[in-house]
């Protein structure tokens, strides 16, 4: 089974995808992701269709227990691989210049791909990393997902961008990152399109922001420059959470678009990045419980400037005991 189910409490579509829970369990040491197996050619970056898609551009017909009360919709959509490496163990801060260079004009030619389907109305690029969020899989790749309808968070976050703009007829994430700067001490780094930093409000303890320093909606706008810097933040970022507590740091990366085939989102929507690492300290995690679960109310058990401050540390001890990169 595989469909789309609607929640009217939240007026949200959940995806239902048992046929998932059928993945094969792999034989020992079989990677589908290492070309020695033959099941992906030769390549340095490479979109791979997921195997056991939750959504599809041929969804089957959603089950018969909908009714005028209960609604479905087929499962339509696209989930898709995108394989950083062919590199077994390979880690994203491991990756030249040139390279993260390759992963982000693959990004930009999926996003496009995807896009080009007028059904499909938001493109999420996403990597879940380590076990601590489900990822046996070491083999390092992302995902993207090509959904047919736009996500509740995106909704909320998109029309309140919009309110802020009719209101004051400025761009919010302008307004955060102007405000960041003035402020200072949960600004980690920047050069000269992208600032990371650790957003004033936030929940998780280490979930930085990437924002582009010039508006920006879509990924595919950045100029060739700025594409060479979004691959070098994006591995540098990491390469900070890998310093941070000396292990490959979990976390998700959530790559943030203005949603496709939906309007005009030019004036108050901004591309941008947000990681989520599920943890609080070295050894403890964040577990997301009742309270954010089931009520929505975040707390953060860390003070942002302070866990600012170790993400800082973190940064220069990175950039002082850098391999050289390849060019
Ligand atoms: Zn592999």
């Amino acid at each position: 089974m595989a469909e789309l189910r609607w929640n009217p409490l939240l007026k949200d579509w959940h995806m239902i995808a048992s046929n998932r829970q059928n993945r094969p369990q792999m034989p020992k040491d079989y990677c589908p992701f290492c070309p020695s197996f033959g099941n992906v050619p030769d390549y340095e970056v490479l979109e791979y269709d997921n195997d056991f898609p939750a959504l599809t551009q041929n969804p089957p017909q959603p089950d018969e227990v909908g009714t005028n009360f209960f609604k479905v919709a087929p499962n339509y959509g696209k989930c898709e691989v995108i394989l950083y490496s062919p590199g077994h163990t390979t880690t994203l801060p491991e990756l030249s210049d040139a390279h993260m260079r390759k992963l982000v004009d693959l990004w930009c030619e999926r996003f496009n791909v995807m896009k080009s389907d007028e059904k499909i109305k938001y493109v999420f690029p996403f990597e879940n990393r380590g076990e601590a969020v489900g990822v046996t899989m070491p083999h390092p790749h992302g995902q993207m997902y090509g959904y047919s309808f736009i996500p509740k968070r995106l909704e909320v976050e998109t029309q309140n961008a919009r309110e802020y703009y009719e209101e004051n007829g400025r761009n919010l994430f302008a307004d955060m990152l102007d405000n960041e700067r003035k402020f200072g001490a949960r600004i980690i780094f920047s050069n000269e399109a992208f600032t990371v930093y650790l957003p004033f409000y936030t929940d998780y303890p280490y979930g930085v922001y990437i924002v582009p320093n010039r508006q920006v909606v879509y990924i595919t706008e950045l100029s060739d420059h700025e594409k060479d810097l979004l691959g070098i933040t994006i591995r540098d970022t990491v390469g900070m959470f890998d310093n941070l507590f000396d292990y490959r740091f979990p976390y998700m990366m959530c790559m943030y678009n203005a949603p496709v085939n939906s309007g005009d989102y030019s004036a108050f929507w901004r591309y941008h990045i947000k990681f989520f690492p599920p943890m609080r300290s070295a050894e403890k995690q964040k577990f997301n419980a009742s309270s954010e679960t089931g009520a929505w109310a975040n707390c953060n058990p860390t003070c942002p400037e302070e866990t600012s401050e170790e993400l800082r540390a973190a940064y220069n001890r990175y950039i002082a005991h850098r391999p050289p990169q390849d060019q």
